[in-house]
């Protein structure tokens, strides 16, 4: 069986700045929709729905989570999602949040969007994501960037 070539720092570095540009890509849609910050959607007991992810937007947003000084992930009892501050309501790692927060809007604001108005930048994170050599397909955020954290402190470690 060929030996599967293993990522260096840097060339998995360039693949997530490669997730922030669908990002970027995303917010330069002229797609208009009103989000009024209301966090339903970051609650997931409240709408029975959970984010699915890409192994790149799981390691984005566990490096933006451990760049605030964190290293694993708080347990909710409530169901809203660990990264929405208890304290303010916002969200911790705004600017590194998945795609799914970003395209999944609630009624009142205005509704998700349509697959087809994002289908390119859905595939463009499928395609990432096999060269991450992610084989498992998008997982729920929570599941995701737990591994992702763990993955984090294993290459840590392994450097020392
Ligand atoms: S990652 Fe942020 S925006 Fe997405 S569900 Fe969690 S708190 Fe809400």
């Amino acid at each position: 069986m060929r030996k599967r070539h293993l990522l260096s720092v840097q060339e998995e570095t360039a693949l997530l700045r490669e997730v922030e540009t669908v990002y970027e890509e995303l917010a330069n849609r002229p797609i208009e929709r009103f989000c009024l910050a209301r966090t339903n959607c970051c609650r997931f007991k409240l709408t029975g729905e959970i984010p699915y992810v890409t192994r790149g937007e799981a390691l984005l947003a566990a490096r933006a989570w451990r760049a605030s000084g964190r290293k694993a992930l708080e347990q909710t009892s409530d169901g809203r999602c660990p990264f929405l501050n208890p304290s303010d309501q916002r969200c911790r790692i705004y600017s590194a949040r998945p795609f799914a927060c970003r395209t999944h809007f609630c009624a009142a604001a205005g509704g998700p969007y349509r697959r087809s108005e994002v289908l390119d930048l859905i595939r463009h994170l499928e395609d990432i994501d096999r060269r991450l050599h992610n084989q498992c397909g998008p997982r729920p955020l929570v599941t995701a960037v737990t591994e992702a954290l763990r993955k984090i402190t294993a290459k840590e470690n392994g450097a020392r």
